[in-house]
């Protein structure tokens, strides 16, 4: 596995025209076989006037009729060459790695192994703000978010409600128990919100001390 902070660093030429080639964030699918390229980067060679480029371009009209041409590309950590066909000039400038944002990027991914590590003992130790953290981490990984979220549901106080309530969930079925974990930590703590206002308000109160609207039986 290459991380985004040793492969940014990697200086790869590009044999058809000398030109220093370009990180770039690999597309989810191999266009050719549907295999994935087994890592996230990839070297581009992004010199529109890259001979591989330039003739791609009629060679891709004589041969399949459409207009399209060809990248030259390398793996991080190989100089193996590799060609991607491209169907327009513009196909990678989209996704060339900046490397500022692959700092951020680590210091993201450090932050969420620092995190997984502090779910254990988390339980123990009633240390919630990590549980908290990774429910609401859409880059970290999902077992790990749905642990956080069994660990808050044991331990959290309402004060993790508003967090989950103000996080936008990209996964459904994560925001469905995410709205469980908020169940019964209101239970726990005989709260329930307030269907008028969404203050909370004790479980048994007739009327809530927010917004004043009657609260029936639930
Ligand atoms: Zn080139
Ligand atoms: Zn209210």
């Amino acid at each position: 596995m290459f991380t985004a902070a040793n492969v940014i660093d990697e200086v790869h030429t590009c044999p058809n025209c000398g030109q220093k080639m370009t990180c770039c964030q690999a597309p989810p699918i191999h266009v050719g076989d549907g295999l994935g390229w087994g890592s996230e980067y990839l070297f581009i060679c992004l010199n529109d006037d890259c001979p591989l480029f330039v003739r791609g371009w009629q060679h891709c009209e004589n041969d399949y009729g459409h207009c399209a041409s060809y990248r030259y590309m390398e793996l991080p950590g190989s100089k193996e060459s590799n060609v991607m066909m491209v169907a327009s000039k513009d196909a990678f400038t989209g996704s060339v790695v900046d490397k500022k944002e692959l700092a951020a990027q680590d210091k993201r991914q450090k932050k969420i192994a620092e995190a997984v590590a502090d779910l254990s003992g988390a339980e123990a130790a009633g240390n919630f703000p990590p549980a908290l953290y990774l429910t609401c981490e859409e880059a970290a990984n999902r077992d790990d978010r749905r642990r956080a979220m069994a660990i808050l549901a044991k331990i959290a106080g309402p004060e993790i409600i508003d967090p989950i309530r103000n996080h936008k969930f990209r996964d459904p079925a994560l925001e469905a128990e995410a709205g469980l974990i908020i169940k019964s930590v209101l239970e726990r703590h005989y709260l329930r919100e307030c269907p008028h206002c969404g203050e909370l308000v004790k479980m048994q109160a007739k009327k809530c001390k927010h917004c004043g609207s009657e609260l029936g039986d639930h």
